[in-house]
């Protein structure tokens, strides 16, 4: 049997290829959609505590900027890898012209441990890196946010490295901030609240009831654990969640907050009480009516499409699926409101707060969720009505829109010279 493509660059290709050959694009199209426009790579040192010298190395990609400057996450893990970053920048492009906001798609990280760092040491690492790409970032070219491993305090000092080279402060430079220093409100629960909607509408279109139905999550981060707490809020019975270490189940339903509490006291969600233990790949075919992978790429493969119970999967990561993994699950019907449009809601917010921290001016929390519920509710309904008149799946639709947004923008700008 052929080796299976989990490269998250090749799977990003070839799901590009996919929907290039569908909607016809030319060959010029072709070639210039299939590659990140800029990619940096930086190798730099970083003094530790003990006065040691440290390099790492770190990448910033821009994939496409045809629509307006480029846009993505910076992650920092010990799985970075050039053509991860790649993969993600181009899949940032897609998403943003899913949910049609003025941006191209760019993605940054840095191959370290960051559980291994001290505080200090992980400022540091952070201002350095924020420096050696500050050649690609601006308000104006590329504004980076958090991803995994990355939080609203490593925007802030990255934010204030950049501002500390202009000589004033450059809130715009970055989004995910704190609220302290031009953050947005809602923005930490962004993704999840996304995710929320988007969940809700697609159960309202397979005929589910959120009280009836019940959902497992890997990966209890950011988008993970606000997405327990807000599909919890819309009705749902949450029976398995997880993170790096390992999951926790109760076919009765896990009291969230206790799972939040726990968490943060302990580290992890091992050994949460009232729930039995299961591994982070039991998790995903436990019996459950959705699925979230919301941690990492590649989780849904052809070793476990066919075990998976759920009728939905909402991917909160970003390329949880393998395009085999796809395949399979689409045969057995199983609906899967694909990342690119089901995780939009963080970037979406990022665009909100980039739009603040540029007037100055800043919007309450009502206002936030009601707009990313409109941006978010019209972008499900356009992705499924395409998906519909097209006779294929959601990750289709969604691409189908989002290439053919994308490859208009480029076609009108021309080629240049
Ligand atoms: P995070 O660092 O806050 O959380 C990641 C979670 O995944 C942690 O609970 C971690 O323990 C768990 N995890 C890591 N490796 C794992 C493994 N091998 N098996 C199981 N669990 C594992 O990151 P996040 O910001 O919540 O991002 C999660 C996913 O969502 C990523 O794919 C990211 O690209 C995507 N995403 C994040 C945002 C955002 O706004 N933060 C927006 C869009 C998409």
């Amino acid at each position: 049997m052929a080796i299976e493509i989990v490269n998250p660059y090749e799977v990003a290709v070839s799901q590009f290829d996919e929907a290039a050959d569908r909607l016809g694009l030319s060959q010029a199209m072709r070639a210039i959609l299939r590659k990140p426009k800029r990619e940096l790579i930086v190798n730099f040192p970083v003094r530790m505590d003990n006065g040691d010298v440290e390099m790492y190395t770190g990448y910033r990609v821009q994939h496409n900027i045809n629509r307006g400057p480029a846009k993505g996450g910076i992650r920092f893990s010990p799985e970075v890898s050039l053509d991860e970053v790649r993969a993600l920048a181009m899949w940032m492009t897609w998403k943003c012209a899913v949910v049609n906001i003025p941006f191209g798609g760019a993605k940054g990280g840095v191959l370290c441990d960051p559980h291994k760092l001290s505080r200090a040491e992980l400022e540091r690492l952070s201002r350095r890196y924020a420096t050696e790409i500050s050649i690609f970032i601006g308000p104006n070219s590329d504004i980076p946010a958090p991803d995994m491993n990355t939080n609203p305090q490593i925007m802030a000092w990255m934010m204030d490295t950049f501002s500390m080279h202009q000589g004033y402060s450059v809130p715009a430079v970055i989004t995910g901030k704190p609220l302290a220093i031009g953050g947005s409100e809602g923005r930490l629960e962004a993704t999840a609240r996304g995710v929320q909607y988007v969940t809700r509408d697609a159960m309202i279109d397979l005929g589910m009831n959120p009280e009836e139905c019940r959902v497992v999550i890997q990966g209890f981060g950011n988008v993970g654990s606000v997405s327990a707490r807000l599909l919890h809020e819309l009705g749902c019975k949450i029976v398995g969640l997880s993170d790096i270490q390992g999951g926790v189940y109760n076919a009765q339903g896990i009291d969230v907050h206790q799972a939040l509490h726990y968490s943060k006291e302990h580290g992890a969600l091992t050994g949460l009480p009232s729930s039995e233990h299961v591994t982070n790949s039991e998790l995903l075919t436990l019996p459950c009516d959705v699925l979230l992978p919301a941690a990492l790429e590649n989780q849904l493969t052809r070793r476990n499409a066919a075990q998976v119970k759920a009728r939905l999967i909402i991917e909160a990561a970003n390329g949880p699926t393998t395009p085999e993994a796809d395949v399979i699950l689409n045969d057995r019907g199983v609906t899967i409101v694909p990342d690119i449009l089901a995780n939009a809601g963080g970037v979406t917010v990022s665009y909100f707060e980039w739009v603040q921290d540029l007037q100055r001016f800043f919007w309450a929390e009502h206002e936030i969720n009601n707009r990313l519920e409109s941006i978010m509710t019209r972008a499900y309904k356009a992705v499924r009505e395409k998906s519909v008149q097209q006779e294929t799946n959601l990750r289709m639709g969604a691409y189908l829109l989002a290439v053919a947004r994308v490859a208009e923008a480029t076609e009108i700008r021309g080629v240049y010279p």
